[in-house]
């Protein structure tokens, strides 16, 4: 019996690839099939739904309902029993139909006098295509063999679809990948760009779904996956010489167990005896996986999940021979990936893309902190189907102002994108002249700005944006965008850069600030319950010793006799600071006991990230050089609300009334000593928060270099001790924000 479903199967999909070859239109191809499989399935009846829109389905062709049902019968995702199988992706198969849960009666169709129903969804690696349904009057459930044999039609009509050979009149016949979309995502990175769609993963394009010879398919898969677990060794042995991150181990040991895995192997022959070609049955045995794990509440699953898809990737592009050629990236090319890593962004190289978008990642990502140093527009979060929807070379532009993606846009679109790329570029060109003025207010009082960088390749901002120095070096980058510990001789060769290009500028080097969601690949770390509240930063300094000592004497050595300047992540009482401060002090003296040159000056700082230090004894205001409000990690401890967490990040707006009130306190405290401080978390790259920073006190800012500009342009322009005289009556108003009063007032200025 087996082995006549599997000739039968053969037959069928040898019969659906020769319509293939067949020079007729998208209708009469669709018409085709469904007879095709209605003869060979012996069932009365066979018809194919496709999508018209993400939430309806469109009857496209049928052998055995009424001829004017086509193109007229629709259904929403979920309704009746074929919008069941397209929206949870699942075999329906019933005997009785009519008297199935959900079932929906269409009488255009004339279906009546059909009993048993047995419906596979179309879909390509999670992308929804369609139903294909077949019918008969007879009241049997199709047996397993049959409902397999569909399950393979059905990919091979994916890989049809995928191909464009349905495309024909009506919408529902449209070609894929042709549509203008739009993608709202979160705003990593600020700015325009436009360019064309360069994939990280490309998408691999079956063109061969159907194969004469299992024998040669069964052969040539054994092949791939022998490359497989020869290159999934290999990586588990690159790693295995530093081993010390469990968790990429991990993913390789799993990478490994699926490589190895017989049940896996036995599926996809399986396949390939019903007449699928190697390739088609890797697809579909990943869509299989997707459509089971991907609804599994289990996390643990649906790593895996994620594993096995990424094994199915490699081994799909093995055997297709198509892949990702970094010396292919065009010249205007945007980024499109599920998510990227810092080493893999940093591949790409500076001033090699013009903007990224990624499904997922997060604005406090690494990827995010690299897409800024290098000035570019990056949306992280743009939904789930963007790496499905985009192929290579589509017209892509990019609005990180807003957080949105046009893909393929129409001319509407285009033009006001490029009318407003206009405005913002000569909003630009006013904001370079004023780049030699001071950032003064009406009222004569002036604030330091100063930049936020994290890369060498920053450097040069430091001129074109008129910064007054570096007043915040994130170091972990270099330790982050690596595989393994740097040694102290480059670090001390990256510092030393750092301060050439600075040409005398102060930078201020914040000591590395790992832990939360900066996890160092090769450092051994245990689980935590609440990273963010963890063992972070100057905690895991202050434990681990040697790393920041080894750092420590990088940095003295990389000043070389010039000025030096450090502060300490993440301080939250005074002993860490102190603590801290004594680790400078002692390698300074070790450094002068080997003979080495010494800073001419030495400054030491504290970040002011958690609420308690704002309360610390006076004596940490005395000994700390200066005091470096971290907006980011404070406003998400002032407010108990992750700032990665978009969905309470938001809720607090940072001129709420308490927090302005806190930061009052803050510059207060230092005022009583003398004690400079500066704020460098992200607020104070927005003017209007940042003019308000100043009209608390605050007269040194840092930020991202392209704020700079914006930032001075609204402080020039107005007056201090007025803008304060709007915020106190605000903040006796009992409103929550002063926003709201700050933009009225700003009206009237004519800012
Ligand atoms: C901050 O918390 O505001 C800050 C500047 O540090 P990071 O964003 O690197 O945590
Ligand atoms: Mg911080």
């Amino acid at each position: 019996m087996e082995q006549q479903i599997e000739t039968g199967s053969r037959k069928l999909l040898r019969r659906l690839r020769d319509s293939l070859a067949e020079d007729s239109a998208g209708q009469a191809r669709l018409d085709h099939v469904t007879n095709i499989i209605s003869e060979e399935m012996q069932s009365e009846v066979c018809s194919i739904y496709l999508f018209l829109d993400s939430d309806t389905l469109e009857l496209c062709a049928s052998k055995g309902l009424k001829k004017d049902a086509v193109h007229k019968t629709r259904m929403r995702l979920g309704e009746g029993l074929v919008g069941r199988v397209a929206r949870d992706g699942i075999v329906v198969n019933e005997a009785d139909a009519p008297s199935a849960k959900g079932f929906r009666f269409m009488p255009e169709t004339g279906e009546e006098m059909f009993s048993s129903f047995c419906g596979v969804p179309i879909q390509r690696l999670g992308d929804r295509l369609g139903v294909l349904v077949v019918q008969s009057r007879e009241a049997r459930a199709f047996s397993e063999d049959e409902v397999y044999a569909l399950e393979v039609v059905a990919m091979v009509l994916a890989e049809m679809t995928e191909l464009g050979a349905f495309v024909g009149e009506g919408e529902a016949l449209r070609a894929l990948h042709t549509r203008p979309m739009q993608f709202h995502g979160q705003i990593g990175q600020e700015g325009v760009a436009e360019g064309h769609v360069y994939l990280h993963e490309p998408r691999v394009v079956v063109t061969n779904p159907v194969a004469d010879d299992p024998e040669k398919e069964i052969e040539r898969l054994r092949e791939g996956v022998d490359r497989l677990r020869v290159s999934v060794d290999d990586m588990l042995e690159s790693v295995g010489k530093d081993a010390v991150d469990k968790d990429h181990v991990e993913v390789l040991e799993a990478y490994r167990l699926f490589a190895n895995s017989r049940s896996w192997m036995k599926r996809m022959e399986d396949d390939i005896a019903a007449g699928l070609s190697a390739e088609a049955a890797v697809e579909k045995e990943q869509s299989t996986a997707r459509r089971r794990l991907g609804r599994s509440p289990d996390a643990y699953l649906r790593e895996r999940l994620q594993d096995l898809d990424d094994l199915s990737n490699r081994l799909l592009r093995i055997l297709t021979g198509q892949g990702g050629d970094p010396a292919a990236v065009p010249d205007d090319a945007v980024l499109v990936a599920r998510n990227i890593g810092p080493a893999e962004l940093l591949d790409y190289g500076r001033g090699r893309l013009n903007g990224i978008v990624l499904e997922q990642g997060s604005v406090g990502s690494h990827a995010a902190i690299i897409a800024r140093a290098w000035v570019i527009p990056l949306i992280v979060h743009a939904g789930r189907d963007i790496t499905l929807e985009a192929l290579n070379g589509d017209h892509i532009m990019i609005d990180g102002d807003q957080g949105l993606v046009h893909l393929r846009p129409d001319e509407s679109v285009i033009t006001a994108f490029r009318d407003k790329a206009a405005m913002r570029a000569k909003a630009q060109e006013r904001y370079a002249d004023l780049r030699e003025l001071p950032a003064e207010s009406r009222d004569g009082i002036q604030v330091s700005l100063q930049m936020n960088a994290g890369l060498i390749a920053e450097l040069p901002s430091l001129k074109g944006s008129g910064a007054e120095g570096v007043g915040l070096f994130r170091t972990e980058l270099q330790f982050l965008a690596r595989s393994s510990m740097p040694q102290r001789a480059e670090l001390a060769g990256i510092y030393s850069r750092v301060l050439d290009s600075a040409d005398g500028k102060r930078v201020v080097f914040r000591t590395l600030d790992i832990g939360s969601d900066k996890m160092l690949p090769y450092m051994k770390r245990e689980d935590e319950p609440n990273p963010a509240l963890g063992w972070r930063a100057i905690r895991v300094a202050l434990d681990r010793t040697g790393v920041m000592r080894m750092q420590l004497q990088a940095l003295i050595r990389a000043a070389n006799g010039r000025p030096l300047t450090i502060m300490f992540p993440f301080i939250a009482q005074l002993e860490e600071f102190t603590a801290a401060r004594q680790h400078v002090l002692d390698e300074i003296e070790r450094e002068r006991k080997l003979g080495h040159a010494l800073p001419e000056k030495l400054e030491i700082g504290a970040m002011l990230e958690t609420p308690s230090l704002a309360f610390a004894p006076r004596k940490l205001f005395e000994v700390a050089d200066f005091i470096s409000i971290g907006g980011n990690d404070l406003k998400q401890f002032f407010f108990a609300a992750d700032r990665e967490n978009e969905r309470v990040r938001k809720r607090y707006d940072t001129l709420n009334v308490s927090y302005l009130s806190f930061i009052e306190h803050i510059t207060r405290r230092c005022d009583e000593t003398g004690t400079p401080v500066s704020f460098c978390g992200e607020d104070a790259g927005r003017p209007v928060d940042a003019m308000c920073f100043a009209a608390m006190g605050l007269r040194s800012l840092s930020m991202r270099p392209a704020s700079i500009g914006p930032v001075k342009h609204l402080l020039r322009r107005v007056d201090l001790s007025e803008a304060r005289e709007v915020i106190d009556r605000a903040r006796e108003s009992g409103d929550q924000s002063v926003r709201g009063h700050v933009m009225e007032w700003l009206q009237t200025v004519g800012t």
